[in-house]
Protein backbone atom coordinates (compact mmCIF):
# COMPACT_ATOMS: atom_id res chain seq x y z
CA UNK A 1 0.00 0.00 0.00
CA UNK A 2 1.31 3.29 -1.03
CA UNK A 3 1.66 5.75 2.11
CA UNK A 4 0.94 9.15 1.41
CA UNK A 5 3.30 11.94 3.45
CA UNK A 6 1.46 14.23 5.62
CA UNK A 7 2.70 16.77 8.13
CA UNK A 8 1.31 18.01 11.46
CA UNK A 9 2.25 21.51 11.93
CA UNK A 10 1.29 21.19 15.49
CA UNK A 11 2.23 24.41 16.99
CA UNK A 12 3.80 25.70 14.20
CA UNK A 13 1.30 28.68 14.56
CA UNK A 14 1.21 31.56 17.37
CA UNK A 15 3.98 29.82 18.95
CA UNK A 16 5.96 32.35 20.85
CA UNK A 17 8.21 30.66 23.55
CA UNK A 18 10.59 27.89 21.76
CA UNK A 19 11.35 25.42 24.80
CA UNK A 20 10.19 21.60 24.55
CA UNK A 21 10.97 18.52 25.97
CA UNK A 22 9.17 14.70 24.91
CA UNK A 23 6.69 13.00 26.69
CA UNK A 24 5.97 16.32 28.20
CA UNK A 25 5.36 19.84 27.64
CA UNK A 26 5.90 21.48 24.19
CA UNK A 27 7.66 24.87 26.48
CA UNK A 28 8.49 25.72 29.16
CA UNK A 29 9.10 28.69 31.52
CA UNK A 30 12.95 29.71 32.60
CA UNK A 31 12.40 27.99 35.63
CA UNK A 32 11.81 24.74 33.77
CA UNK A 33 7.75 24.72 35.06
CA UNK A 34 5.63 23.84 31.76
CA UNK A 35 3.44 26.41 30.03
CA UNK A 36 -0.10 25.21 30.49
CA UNK A 37 -3.66 26.32 30.65
CA UNK A 38 -4.24 28.09 34.33
CA UNK A 39 -6.44 26.26 36.65
CA UNK A 40 -8.71 29.71 36.21
CA UNK A 41 -9.42 28.65 32.27
CA UNK A 42 -10.90 25.58 33.39
CA UNK A 43 -13.13 24.24 31.83
CA UNK A 44 -11.14 25.32 28.48
CA UNK A 45 -14.25 26.42 26.08
CA UNK A 46 -13.66 25.94 22.85
CA UNK A 47 -16.06 26.20 19.66
CA UNK A 48 -16.60 23.88 16.64
CA UNK A 49 -17.15 24.92 12.73
CA UNK A 50 -20.63 24.60 11.25
CA UNK A 51 -19.37 23.33 8.08
CA UNK A 52 -18.78 19.68 7.08
CA UNK A 53 -15.35 17.89 7.40
CA UNK A 54 -14.92 16.30 4.16
CA UNK A 55 -16.71 13.50 3.58
CA UNK A 56 -18.03 13.42 7.31
CA UNK A 57 -21.23 15.26 8.02
CA UNK A 58 -20.94 18.55 10.43
CA UNK A 59 -22.62 16.16 13.50
CA UNK A 60 -20.45 13.11 12.82
CA UNK A 61 -17.05 15.84 13.23
CA UNK A 62 -18.57 17.48 15.95
CA UNK A 63 -19.06 14.05 17.73
CA UNK A 64 -15.53 13.24 17.16
CA UNK A 65 -14.20 16.42 18.65
CA UNK A 66 -16.47 16.17 22.05
CA UNK A 67 -14.91 12.24 22.27
CA UNK A 68 -11.55 13.39 21.58
CA UNK A 69 -11.39 16.28 24.42
CA UNK A 70 -12.95 13.71 26.40
CA UNK A 71 -9.93 11.49 26.10
CA UNK A 72 -7.79 13.86 28.09
CA UNK A 73 -10.17 15.24 30.71
CA UNK A 74 -10.91 11.58 31.43
CA UNK A 75 -7.43 10.65 32.97
CA UNK A 76 -7.71 10.44 36.75
CA UNK A 77 -4.47 11.88 37.62
CA UNK A 78 -5.12 14.72 35.56
CA UNK A 79 -6.67 17.86 36.62
CA UNK A 80 -8.07 19.50 32.88
CA UNK A 81 -11.59 19.64 31.76
CA UNK A 82 -13.03 20.78 28.42
CA UNK A 83 -16.50 23.05 27.79
CA UNK A 84 -17.85 22.75 23.76
CA UNK A 85 -18.92 26.10 24.02
CA UNK A 86 -21.33 25.82 21.36
CA UNK A 87 -20.88 26.23 17.44
CA UNK A 88 -18.28 29.15 15.87
CA UNK A 89 -20.40 31.72 13.86
CA UNK A 90 -20.18 30.52 10.83
CA UNK A 91 -18.74 27.52 8.26
CA UNK A 92 -15.15 28.60 7.97
CA UNK A 93 -13.11 28.30 4.95
CA UNK A 94 -10.64 30.20 3.28
CA UNK A 95 -12.74 33.53 2.76
CA UNK A 96 -13.42 33.57 6.26
CA UNK A 97 -10.69 32.24 8.76
CA UNK A 98 -8.09 34.80 9.12
CA UNK A 99 -10.11 36.35 12.65
CA UNK A 100 -10.20 32.87 14.24
CA UNK A 101 -6.25 32.80 13.57
CA UNK A 102 -5.19 36.23 14.88
CA UNK A 103 -7.20 36.75 17.59
CA UNK A 104 -7.30 35.12 21.08
CA UNK A 105 -9.64 38.12 22.65
CA UNK A 106 -12.21 35.94 23.58
CA UNK A 107 -10.85 33.35 25.03
CA UNK A 108 -12.75 30.61 23.17
CA UNK A 109 -10.16 27.83 21.19
CA UNK A 110 -11.74 27.54 17.59
CA UNK A 111 -12.11 23.67 15.96
CA UNK A 112 -11.95 24.57 12.50
CA UNK A 113 -13.43 21.97 9.76
CA UNK A 114 -11.36 22.56 6.53
CA UNK A 115 -13.28 20.60 4.32
CA UNK A 116 -11.49 21.07 1.10
CA UNK A 117 -8.19 21.73 2.47
CA UNK A 118 -8.33 25.20 1.16
CA UNK A 119 -7.62 27.43 4.27
CA UNK A 120 -4.16 24.73 4.40
CA UNK A 121 -3.20 25.97 0.84
CA UNK A 122 -4.01 30.07 1.68
CA UNK A 123 -1.52 29.75 4.39
CA UNK A 124 1.11 27.33 3.44
CA UNK A 125 0.79 27.75 -0.69
CA UNK A 126 -0.98 25.27 -3.36
CA UNK A 127 -0.80 22.09 -2.58
CA UNK A 128 0.20 22.25 0.72
CA UNK A 129 -3.22 20.82 1.57
CA UNK A 130 -1.95 17.29 -0.02
CA UNK A 131 -0.02 16.45 2.97
CA UNK A 132 -0.84 18.55 5.99
CA UNK A 133 -3.74 16.52 8.12
CA UNK A 134 -3.89 19.32 10.49
CA UNK A 135 -2.09 21.20 12.92
CA UNK A 136 -2.75 22.79 16.62
CA UNK A 137 -1.31 25.27 18.69
CA UNK A 138 -2.11 27.50 21.34
CA UNK A 139 -1.52 31.26 22.21
CA UNK A 140 0.86 32.44 25.12
CA UNK A 141 0.80 35.35 27.37
CA UNK A 142 2.66 35.68 30.69
CA UNK A 143 1.28 36.96 34.46
CA UNK A 144 2.28 39.82 36.56
CA UNK A 145 5.50 37.77 37.31
CA UNK A 146 6.38 37.17 33.78
CA UNK A 147 5.34 33.59 33.73
CA UNK A 148 3.71 32.23 30.52
CA UNK A 149 0.67 30.71 30.05
CA UNK A 150 -1.45 29.66 27.28
CA UNK A 151 -4.81 31.67 26.79
CA UNK A 152 -6.46 29.83 23.51
CA UNK A 153 -5.83 26.99 21.32
CA UNK A 154 -6.38 27.06 17.22
CA UNK A 155 -6.83 23.31 15.89
CA UNK A 156 -7.71 22.89 11.95
CA UNK A 157 -8.37 19.01 10.47
CA UNK A 158 -8.11 19.25 7.12
CA UNK A 159 -11.39 17.13 5.37
CA UNK A 160 -9.20 16.08 2.43
CA UNK A 161 -7.90 13.16 4.38
CA UNK A 162 -11.82 12.15 5.56
CA UNK A 163 -11.57 10.02 1.39
CA UNK A 164 -8.64 8.05 2.84
CA UNK A 165 -9.63 7.71 6.73
CA UNK A 166 -12.26 6.00 8.71
CA UNK A 167 -13.87 8.00 11.65
CA UNK A 168 -11.60 6.00 13.85
CA UNK A 169 -8.33 6.74 12.64
CA UNK A 170 -9.29 10.45 12.29
CA UNK A 171 -10.03 10.20 16.24
CA UNK A 172 -6.60 9.12 16.81
CA UNK A 173 -5.75 12.67 14.78
CA UNK A 174 -7.23 15.01 17.28
CA UNK A 175 -6.55 13.41 20.16
CA UNK A 176 -3.00 13.81 18.97
CA UNK A 177 -3.65 17.66 18.00
CA UNK A 178 -5.43 17.99 21.07
CA UNK A 179 -2.44 17.12 23.44
CA UNK A 180 -0.22 19.55 21.22
CA UNK A 181 -3.29 22.14 22.01
CA UNK A 182 -2.89 21.53 25.71
CA UNK A 183 1.16 22.22 25.44
CA UNK A 184 2.05 18.65 25.09
CA UNK A 185 4.90 17.45 22.63
CA UNK A 186 5.85 14.14 20.53
CA UNK A 187 7.12 11.11 22.22
CA UNK A 188 9.18 7.92 20.87
CA UNK A 189 8.46 5.30 21.76
CA UNK A 190 8.68 1.57 20.26
CA UNK A 191 9.90 3.15 16.98
CA UNK A 192 10.38 -0.13 15.68
CA UNK A 193 6.51 -1.23 15.70
CA UNK A 194 5.51 1.41 13.62
CA UNK A 195 5.81 0.75 10.17
CA UNK A 196 6.63 -3.26 9.72
CA UNK A 197 3.50 -3.79 8.86
CA UNK A 198 2.22 -5.55 11.46
CA UNK A 199 -1.35 -4.04 13.17
CA UNK A 200 -1.27 -6.08 16.28
CA UNK A 201 1.50 -4.32 17.67
CA UNK A 202 0.33 -0.35 16.78
CA UNK A 203 -1.31 -0.54 20.68
CA UNK A 204 2.03 0.00 22.22
CA UNK A 205 2.37 2.89 20.23
CA UNK A 206 2.05 6.23 22.01
CA UNK A 207 -0.82 9.19 20.85
CA UNK A 208 1.88 11.83 20.65
CA UNK A 209 4.13 9.55 18.35
CA UNK A 210 5.10 11.76 15.58
CA UNK A 211 3.46 10.05 12.56
CA UNK A 212 1.25 7.45 11.95
CA UNK A 213 1.52 3.93 12.11
CA UNK A 214 0.34 0.94 10.67
CA UNK A 215 -3.70 1.16 12.21
CA UNK A 216 -4.16 4.28 13.84
CA UNK A 217 -7.16 3.09 15.32
CA UNK A 218 -5.57 2.14 18.91
CA UNK A 219 -4.04 5.24 18.73
CA UNK A 220 -7.08 7.41 19.97
CA UNK A 221 -7.07 5.82 23.40
CA UNK A 222 -4.23 7.08 25.74
CA UNK A 223 -1.15 4.82 26.65
CA UNK A 224 0.94 5.56 30.16
CA UNK A 225 3.58 7.56 28.45
CA UNK A 226 0.62 9.81 27.34
CA UNK A 227 -1.30 10.21 30.22
CA UNK A 228 1.66 10.62 32.91
CA UNK A 229 3.25 13.40 30.42
CA UNK A 230 -0.17 15.60 30.77
CA UNK A 231 0.04 14.39 34.61
CA UNK A 232 3.55 16.32 34.89
CA UNK A 233 1.85 19.29 33.30
CA UNK A 234 -1.54 19.40 34.66
CA UNK A 235 -1.34 17.17 38.43
CA UNK A 236 -4.33 16.48 39.72
CA UNK A 237 -4.61 16.39 43.69
CA UNK A 238 -3.35 12.73 44.96
CA UNK A 239 -1.45 11.54 41.55
CA UNK A 240 1.14 11.32 43.83
CA UNK A 241 -0.45 8.16 44.97
CA UNK A 242 -0.12 6.56 41.07
CA UNK A 243 3.35 8.20 40.35
CA UNK A 244 7.18 8.08 41.08
CA UNK A 245 9.40 10.38 38.91
CA UNK A 246 12.55 9.54 37.73
CA UNK A 247 15.27 12.67 37.20
CA UNK A 248 18.20 12.35 35.59
CA UNK A 249 21.42 13.28 33.91
CA UNK A 250 22.77 12.21 30.45
CA UNK A 251 26.84 12.39 29.93
CA UNK A 252 28.62 11.39 27.08
CA UNK A 253 31.83 9.30 28.48
CA UNK A 254 34.26 12.23 28.46
CA UNK A 255 31.38 14.00 31.84
CA UNK A 256 30.16 16.58 29.52
CA UNK A 257 26.31 16.97 29.35
CA UNK A 258 24.37 15.18 26.06
CA UNK A 259 21.79 16.93 24.77
CA UNK A 260 18.39 15.58 22.47
CA UNK A 261 18.74 11.98 23.44
CA UNK A 262 15.71 10.00 23.89
CA UNK A 263 16.03 8.33 27.25
CA UNK A 264 13.24 5.36 27.55
CA UNK A 265 12.54 3.73 31.04
CA UNK A 266 10.53 0.39 30.85
CA UNK A 267 8.80 -1.22 33.32
CA UNK A 268 9.69 -4.74 34.00
CA UNK A 269 6.86 -6.96 34.19
CA UNK A 270 4.75 -4.52 31.15
CA UNK A 271 8.13 -3.95 28.93
CA UNK A 272 6.08 -2.88 25.65
CA UNK A 273 2.80 -0.68 26.92
CA UNK A 274 4.47 0.58 30.16
CA UNK A 275 7.28 2.44 28.85
CA UNK A 276 7.97 6.21 29.63
CA UNK A 277 9.98 8.60 27.77
CA UNK A 278 11.97 12.22 28.11
CA UNK A 279 14.23 13.96 26.00
CA UNK A 280 18.06 14.90 27.57
CA UNK A 281 18.55 18.59 28.31
CA UNK A 282 14.86 18.98 28.06
CA UNK A 283 14.92 22.40 29.81
CA UNK A 284 17.56 23.30 27.83
CA UNK A 285 20.02 23.98 30.28
CA UNK A 286 22.92 22.65 28.67
CA UNK A 287 23.35 20.11 31.67
CA UNK A 288 21.57 16.90 30.11
CA UNK A 289 18.72 16.54 32.63
CA UNK A 290 15.42 14.97 31.96
CA UNK A 291 12.92 13.89 33.87
CA UNK A 292 9.60 11.73 33.64
CA UNK A 293 6.58 10.86 35.98
CA UNK A 294 6.04 6.31 36.01
CA UNK A 295 3.55 4.31 37.80
CA UNK A 296 5.64 2.31 40.64
CA UNK A 297 7.69 -0.17 39.91
CA UNK A 298 11.22 -1.52 38.95
CA UNK A 299 12.53 -0.17 35.68
CA UNK A 300 15.82 -0.52 33.01
CA UNK A 301 16.67 2.31 30.62
CA UNK A 302 17.27 2.39 27.20
CA UNK A 303 18.91 5.60 25.40
CA UNK A 304 18.38 6.16 21.68
CA UNK A 305 18.54 8.89 19.19
CA UNK A 306 15.63 10.58 18.11
CA UNK A 307 14.91 9.44 14.57
CA UNK A 308 16.24 11.40 11.53
CA UNK A 309 13.41 12.39 10.14
CA UNK A 310 11.39 13.91 13.64
CA UNK A 311 12.33 18.09 12.58
CA UNK A 312 10.15 20.61 12.53
CA UNK A 313 6.31 20.36 12.91
CA UNK A 314 7.47 16.15 14.12
CA UNK A 315 10.27 17.27 16.12
CA UNK A 316 10.38 15.15 19.62
CA UNK A 317 12.63 17.26 22.24
CA UNK A 318 13.93 21.10 22.27
CA UNK A 319 16.98 19.96 19.74
CA UNK A 320 15.18 18.49 17.04
CA UNK A 321 14.36 21.40 15.09
CA UNK A 322 15.79 20.96 11.50
CA UNK A 323 18.58 18.09 10.46
CA UNK A 324 21.26 20.30 11.70
CA UNK A 325 20.48 20.54 15.55
CA UNK A 326 21.48 18.56 18.23
CA UNK A 327 19.71 15.60 18.21
CA UNK A 328 21.58 14.71 14.56
CA UNK A 329 24.44 16.37 14.46
CA UNK A 330 25.62 14.77 17.63
CA UNK A 331 23.67 11.42 17.47
CA UNK A 332 23.69 8.68 20.76
CA UNK A 333 24.25 5.28 19.97
CA UNK A 334 21.56 3.31 21.19
CA UNK A 335 21.94 1.49 23.95
CA UNK A 336 20.14 -0.41 27.42
CA UNK A 337 21.70 0.23 30.86
CA UNK A 338 22.17 -2.58 33.58
CA UNK A 339 21.26 -0.44 36.34
CA UNK A 340 18.09 -0.26 36.88
CA UNK A 341 15.66 1.44 39.68
CA UNK A 342 12.62 0.71 41.70
CA UNK A 343 10.12 3.55 42.53
CA UNK A 344 7.31 3.41 44.77
CA UNK A 345 4.10 5.57 44.58
CA UNK A 346 5.22 9.76 45.65
CA UNK A 347 8.93 9.02 45.50
CA UNK A 348 11.71 10.59 43.24
CA UNK A 349 14.70 8.54 42.41
CA UNK A 350 17.46 10.10 40.53
CA UNK A 351 20.13 8.32 37.52
CA UNK A 352 23.05 9.05 35.93
CA UNK A 353 23.72 7.70 32.67
CA UNK A 354 26.04 7.97 30.57
CA UNK A 355 26.50 7.74 26.40
CA UNK A 356 28.33 7.00 23.36
CA UNK A 357 28.85 9.13 20.68
CA UNK A 358 27.25 7.38 17.37
CA UNK A 359 30.81 7.70 15.24
CA UNK A 360 29.29 5.49 12.74
CA UNK A 361 27.46 8.30 11.11
CA UNK A 362 30.83 10.61 10.90
CA UNK A 363 28.02 13.54 9.33
CA UNK A 364 24.66 12.72 10.96
CA UNK A 365 23.07 15.70 10.07
CA UNK A 366 24.06 15.93 6.32
CA UNK A 367 22.52 12.63 6.58
CA UNK A 368 19.44 13.53 7.98
CA UNK A 369 19.73 17.07 5.78
CA UNK A 370 19.65 14.02 2.51
CA UNK A 371 16.65 12.43 3.66
CA UNK A 372 15.19 15.34 4.75
CA UNK A 373 15.37 16.61 1.13
CA UNK A 374 14.42 13.55 -0.28
CA UNK A 375 11.52 13.15 1.78
CA UNK A 376 10.40 16.80 0.41
CA UNK A 377 10.81 15.86 -2.84
CA UNK A 378 8.32 12.87 -2.31
CA UNK A 379 10.80 10.33 -3.33
CA UNK A 380 10.61 8.26 -0.35
CA UNK A 381 8.34 7.69 2.81
CA UNK A 382 10.72 6.89 5.37
CA UNK A 383 8.40 6.05 8.45
CA UNK A 384 4.75 6.29 7.01
CA UNK A 385 2.54 9.36 7.55
CA UNK A 386 3.36 12.26 9.51
CA UNK A 387 0.83 13.27 12.30
ZN1 LIG B 1 2.00 16.20 16.25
Amino acid sequence: MKKIQLLCLCAALLQYAAMAWAGGPLYTNRDCTPVVFPASAMPIPYAVDQGELGDFSNSLAAGIVDDCFGVWQSVPTASISFKNAGFLPEDVNETNYEPYFDSDADRVSPVIFDSDGGIIDDVYGYGASDYIIGFSGSAIDYDASGGWYYTEGLTLINGRFTGLFTPAVFKATFVHEFGHFIGLDHSQINLPYVSDDNTTNDMYIPTMFPTSTDDDTPLGELNPDDEAALTMLYPAEGSDAAYGRIRGTLYWRSGLPARGANIVAVKQGDERMSQFSSVSDYCMQGDGSFEMLVTPGTYSFFVEPVYPLFTGGSSVGPYADTALSASFVFPVRAADYEETLTIAAGETKEIELFARRNWLRPVPGLAANLLQLLKNLGLISASGTEL
